[in-house]
This record gives structure tokens, sequence and C-alpha cells, in this order.
């Protein structure tokens, strides 16, 4: 497709960021060599090494959950909940003062365009440490039964989607209750993690209540199996969270797990097309597509199929891929290696199976992991793209005649995480969304996020609820929702 005009380049200065050659473990309120093999992460947009990390042995985990139970018994436990409250909107302002810092890392370090570390995930994550710390003086009176109490010590795991965002969304429910933590980062992105650490020291947090192991899935498993954790909250793939399960179950641990989803995202014939065809893109592209509730499966009524598609198409045309740190850019590089590699097989077997694939004419760069945005027309429910989670920029398009075979078609999955409706009717909306088995329902609107409102899935998309009054209750002891 011929453009009226190029695009300068935009880019956003790196220069604000100040990336150490190495990183040690962050337990007990210090920075601390591991006793592990150290590892590299990488720019995945170059695959320049921006530093060596640290990585937690079982030895590590342990000094870091002694550090996380003297902190609960001796300090965090016992402190007013309103003093909690300070701590935690003084860590929400000094994320908010640091954001260009913040959203320059995140994007060298995950490869996600910069526009969206910036727009999205750094205020997100500020707003998520806002939002709880209201909560840390208000526990009583929050409907969650008499006298809630901490669990202690919290061993949370999360992916390298949203690096800094999924540290919130586990950290500040965590510390907003009373309870201590021990988090692990993902291994292809724990630079904004350790940021982080900075922050909790500038913060004057007080030693032990907030640790960060760094380290690969043994790392990760360390925490998770550790004796005296509390609480496990895990965030990623649905088969590390399955043996997680199987690890917990038998143990007085309480367990949260945020999985995996195949969401459907449904266009009716009356739909707004223009809006819904923002939606889609917004719905699959947005991150690479490496969202866990990304509108991965777009269902479209056979009637308006022809229109969409074309539509689509020559939106997708417009979309500019390539360099993170371009204030243009709308899809940045794919995480890593084993992450492309995956999205290369399942889209080779989408064809092998008799998908039609489409891409954009579209220029990747030469160095770094790179995947153009695409379609896959003529989708059977049974074949593969329409049943595993891509985890990347690929949407399958299958149809449907009437909203029956729309609820039945978007039901058709193991997992049930979120779904979109696009629809002019109200009415046909609710009666949609109540037939719908997924944790969040958007309608003519997609990926819209905010701490007020509970996040998680039915199925294989795991259990319990992360934001809102329902995330509280995950990390109190004898918690009712009422
Ligand atoms: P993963 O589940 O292996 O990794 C997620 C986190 O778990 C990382 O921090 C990792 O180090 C840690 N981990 C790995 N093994 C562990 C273990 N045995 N015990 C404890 N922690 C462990 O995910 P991945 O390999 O990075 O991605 C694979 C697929 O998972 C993706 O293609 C995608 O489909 C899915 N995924 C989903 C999400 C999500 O947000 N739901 C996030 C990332 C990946
Ligand atoms: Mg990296």
């Amino acid at each position: 497709m011929t453009s009226l005009f190029e695009y300068a380049p935009a880019p956003e200065s790196r220069s604000i960021v100040d990336i150490a050659p190495s990183y040690g473990l962050f337990i007990d309120g210090e920075f601390v060599d591991g006793t592990g093999e150290p590892f590299k992460t990488v720019n995945p947009a170059t695959e320049e090494v921006l530093s060596q990390v640290s990585a937690g042995s079982d030895a590590d985990v342990d000094r870091a959950v002694a550090a996380a139970r003297r902190a609960f018994t001796r300090v965090w436990g016992p402190m007013r909940p309103a003093d909690r409250g300070k701590y935690l909107f003084r860590i929400a302002r000094l994320m908010q003062e640091r954001s260009r810092e913040f959203a320059v890392l995140e994007s060298l370090d995950n490869g996600k365009p910069i526009r969206e570390s910036r727009d999205v995930d750094v205020p997100l994550a500020a707003a998520h440490f806002f939002y709880h710390a209201g909560w840390a003086d208000k526990l009583d009176h929050a409907g969650l039964g008499p006298g809630p109490r901490p669990l202690g010590v919290a061993g949370q795991v999360i992916p390298w989607n949203f690096p800094l965002l999924m540290l919130a969304w586990k950290v500040a429910p965590a510390l907003a209750t009373g309870n201590t933590v021990v988090l692990k980062p993902a291994e292809t992105t724990p630079l904004t993690a350790l940021l982080f650490a900075e922050i909790c020291q500038q913060a004057d947090l007080p030693p032990g209540v907030v640790n960060i192991v760094t380290g690969a899935g043994d790392t990760g498993r360390a925490v998770v199996e550790h004796d005296d954790v509390d609480k496990v909250a895990f965030t990623g793939s649905t088969e590390v969270g399955r043996s997680i399960a199987r690890a917990v179950a038998g143990t007085r641990k309480s367990l949260t797990l945020e999985l995996g989803g195949k969401a459907a995202n449904i266009v009716f014939d009356d739909a707004p097309i223009d809006q819904a065809v923002e939606g889609i893109v917004q719905g699959i592209f947005f991150n690479q597509g490496h969202v866990c509730c990304a509108g991965s499966r777009l269902l479209v009524q056979e009637s308006v199929h022809d229109e969409v598609i074309a539509s689509l198409q020559r939106r997708i045309s417009t979309l500019r891929v390539g360099d993170p740190l371009d204030k243009n850019t709308d899809l940045g590089a794919i995480n890593s290696a084993e992450q492309l590699a995956r999205i290369h097989e399942l889209s080779d077997i989408g064809e092998a199976e008799g998908a039609q694939r489409w891409q954009p004419d579209c220029v990747l760069p030469d160095r770094g992991f790179w995947f153009p945005p695409t379609i896959f027309t003529q989708v059977s429910p049974a074949h593969r793209i329409a049943r595993d989670e891509v985890f990347g920029p690929v949407l399958s398009v299958l149809t449907f005649r009437t909203p029956d075979e729309a609820v039945a078609k978007a039901n058709n999955t193991t997992y049930g995480l979120s779904a979109g409706i696009w629809s002019e009717k109200g009415s046909r909306i609710l009666k949609i969304a109540n037939q719908l088995r997924a944790g969040v329902v958007w309608a003519n609107t997609f990926n819209k996020f905010d701490p007020t409102s509970p996040f998680g899935g039915y199925k294989q998309s795991g259990y319990g609820r992360e934001g809102g009054r329902h995330g509280l209750t995950g990390y109190l002891k004898g918690a009712t929702h009422s």
C-alpha cells in the first residue's frame, strides 16, 4: 500500500535510563549477589545485551523468605494500617515522578512500543498503588467479614508481557492488606522490577517488606515451594500454572492463578464497523498480542464478514512495526527468540491445517525478533490456531450466523478469561454477556483496564481475582465476599 507521506523517526531518548552492567538480588532492603548462575537480559528489538542479572538459588530464596517473614512479624504486620497506606502512596508518587525512566526501561527490556509503556503500563502500575493505598486503612469496612487479617508472606511469580504492571497487580494488594512479598520477575524482563526495588529504598519502605529475586523457572519454583510462604500468586502459562497447583495442593498455602486465554471478540452485523475494526486491531495487536486477554478469535457474523475483513486489512496495512522507542510505532518486537519460534510454529500449523494467512507488506528490521501483524481467515473451530494461545500478533477469524451460534463458538474453548461484543443493541449485549463464560466481557471496546475492576478467569484461565475489592480477599485470612 502506498502512503501519502513518510513518517520521520520520532525516537524517545534512552539517556534518561541508567542501566548498570550487572544487578544483584534485592533482599532485606539491599542489593546482594545471588549465588546462582547469572544471566543476561537483552533488548529484543536489537539483541543487544542490556545487563547481567543475578539468579536466585534455593539458598537465596530462603534468605528472601526469611527477610519477608521477619518484616511481617516485627514491622509490617503490626504497623498501623494508615501508615502502611502512606508508604503505598509514597511508592505510587515516586513511580509517577520516575515514569519516563520506567517507560523507556520497559520498552528496552521488553520490546513494547514506548507509546504503550508510557501511556498504559506505567500509569496503570502507579494507579494500582494509589488505589490500594486507599484500601489499607479501610479493610474493616470493605464488606470482607469481621477483622480481616493478612496471610503473611506472599510468594509471587510474574510473566514478561507486562513486567511492571504485573508487579503492581501483585505487590500493591499484598502490601495494602499487610502481607510482605518475595517476587520473582520473568527472566527476559527483570529490569523494571529492579528499578522498583530502588523505589522501595527511596520510599524508605522497611527492609524485607518487598524482596525481588531474579532468575528463571527454578528460582520461581523455589519461591512457590518454600515452606514458609503462606500465599502463592502466579501469572503465566497454563502449563506452569498446573504444576504450581500440584505443588501447592495439600499444603496450607492459599493460591491464585492467572493463566492464558483465547478470547472471542464477537462482531454482530449491526455493529458500527469502523469502530469494531479499531477494537479488533486494539484487541489483538496491542502489546504484539502478548496479552492473556487478547481478542485472538474474531467471531464475525457471516453477512458482514467480507466488509469487516476488507476494512481490517486496510487498517492493518497502516500499522507501523519497528523501533519500540519510536513514538509512532504501533507494534514493537516479539519478546524473545523462544516466543517468536512458538508464533512461527503455530502460524505454520494454521496454514498446514487449511486456514488462509494474510499479512501486509511490511519491512521488518534485520536484527531482533519480529513478526508482522497477521490474520487467518477460513479458520475452523478444530484448528490449533483457534484453540491454542499463540500469544503473538495473530488473529484467527471464524464466522457465525445466529447469536446462539456465536455464544456456542465463543464458549468452545478450554479458557475463559475475556471476551468482546460489538453491537448497537444494548439488550443484545447484556443477553450475550450473561451467556459468555469469561471473567471480563467488554462491550464496544476492548482491553480496557482499571484497578477498581476485578480481573480473572474461568476454567483453564485460572482462579481468583486480581484488582478491585474482590482482589483483596486473595490476601486476607477468613475474608468472605459479600
Ligand atoms: P511461563 O509460565 O513459563 O513463565 C511465567 C513465569 O513463571 C516466569 O517468571 C517464569 O520464570 C516462571 N516459571 C517458569 N517455570 C516455573 C515453575 N516451574 N515454577 C514457578 N515459576 C516458574 O511462560 P513462558 O514460557 O514465558 O510463556 C509460554 C506461554 O505462556 C506463552 O506463549 C503464552 O501462551 C503463555 N503466557 C501467558 C501469560 C499470561 O499473562 N497469562 C504470560 C506469559 C506467558
Ligand atoms: Mg529483556
